[in-house]
């Protein structure tokens, strides 16, 4: 049976092309997962590559030939940058533009428009180093990774340990050598990678959405009895709104609620009252708010508020619309909501720390409690420089 590399070569270049596009709207845009988007990235690249080297033989070869070398290198580095985002650690540049132009520079003096092999030996070497990355990195996560890993890190490590065979042979054997043709060829290259295509994308739609799942549980750090977001959860998401000067030229208001005499809510109702008394004060919250505005519970029955792109004005109707809100409340066994206290803070562009403004409304608000409770005490301190 003879292999023929260009049929091969279009049937590995349609198979990426579906795996691609299966893909991408399978998994990509679902779960918007780094790794998957990496995955997406480096069939492409080989799709770009292997449609390249259909030209070998044509008077293109010349710039084809050097092309599909760096396609494919490039797709090796998008499978190792992939392999590196699920440890959430950034591809090292000088891969990324480092070894394609090394690969670019032995092939383009290597003759490509008469040697098909042209930068053959720095090609070889360049895919093994990048499957092997890849390989060292899938191997590095953290066992908190399903299994789903092995296949991977096993199929990148025998794509290295076959590159290097390649290479090995190419260098003793010659590029028309009988075992280097026979063995690690084009046709055998073309059907090899074209099963391990296979088994990686299978495995790669898990590995996305444990990404996704984990970066959803970082980010959605929930308060048990509230559902709102608890103290980390809020300052995670309030520090990138206090940077963010698109919207609202990073001004904005933070409210600190504390609820009055709430100990004896507590004491006189019962604790189970209290809760209730937790919840729908964090209800009046949500209603009265935009969901473009943060909403924690700070601890306790302190609750925090920020609402970019707030005057001082606003954050008070806020606060007394929270209260009224909470009022409003009908609990069973003639629980009376209690009243709420509020520190309001102004942030401006100079803000930095998310702590510093909230020790500010916290000064007012104990300033409003010292003055009887029940109102709005806006802070006079600035929170970082002008
Ligand atoms: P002040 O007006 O000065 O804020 O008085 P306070 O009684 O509200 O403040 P204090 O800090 O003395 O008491 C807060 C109470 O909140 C005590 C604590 O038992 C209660 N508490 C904190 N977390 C919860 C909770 O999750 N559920 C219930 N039911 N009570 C809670
Ligand atoms: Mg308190
Ligand atoms: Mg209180």
């Amino acid at each position: 049976m003879v292999l023929d590399t260009a049929t091969l070569r279009i049937a590995f270049g349609v198979m990426a092309l579906v795996l691609g596009l299966l893909f991408y709207f399978s998994s990509y845009r679902t779960t918007r997962s780094p790794y998957s988007g990496w995955w997406c990235v480096a069939l492409g690249f080989f799709l770009g590559g292997a449609t390249a080297f259909l030209l070998n033989g044509t008077a293109h070869q010349w710039w084809a030939n050097t092309l599909g070398n760096v396609l494919l290198v490039n797709g090796g580095v998008a499978v190792w940058a992939g392999a590196r985002s699920l440890r959430d650690v950034p591809p090292k540049r000088w891969v990324f533009t480092g070894l394609p132009a090394i690969t670019l520079v032995a092939t383009a003096i290597d003759h490509p428009g008469t040697n098909v092999w042209a930068g053959g030996p720095v090609f070889l070497a360049a895919m093994c180093l990048t499957m092997g990355l890849a390989s060292q990195e899938l191997w590095r996560l953290e066992p908190g990774y399903s299994r789903a890993r092995v296949p991977m890190a096993a199929a990148a490590g025998f794509m290295s340990v076959f590159y290097l065979a390649r290479l090995v042979v190419f260098l003793i054997d010659g590029q028309s050598g009988p075992i280097f043709v026979t063995f690690f060829g084009s046709a055998v290259t073309t059907m090899v990678t074209m099963v391990l295509l296979v088994v990686v994308s299978f495995s790669m739609a898990g590995l996305s959405t444990e990404q996704q799942t984990r970066a959803l549980r970082m980010v959605a750090t929930r308060d048990d009895l509230t559902g709102l977001l608890n103290r980390k959860g809020f300052l995670d998401l309030a520090a990138p709104l206090l940077r963010d000067r698109t919207v609202t030229q990073g001004k904005g208001a933070l409210i600190l609620a504390d609820l009055d005499h709430f100990k004896e809510v507590n004491d006189t109702y019962g604790h189970a009252a209290g809760d209730m008394a937790l919840q729908a004060f964090a209800g009046a919250c949500q209603d009265t708010v935009r969901s473009t505005d943060l909403v924690g519970r700070y601890g306790g029955e302190e609750f925090v508020v920020l609402i970019p792109g707030a005057s001082s004005t606003r954050a008070g109707l806020v606060a007394e619309e929270i209260s009224r809100r909470l009022a409003q409340v009908n609990a069973a066994d003639g629980l009376k909501m209690p009243t709420v206290s509020y520190g309001v803070a102004l942030y401006h562009a100079g803000t930095r720390d998310v702590e510093d403004l909230i020790a500010a409304a916290d000064e007012a608000l104990y300033t409003a409690k010292s003055q009887g409770r029940n109102r709005t005490v806006h802070s006079d301190r600035s929170a970082g420089p002008l």
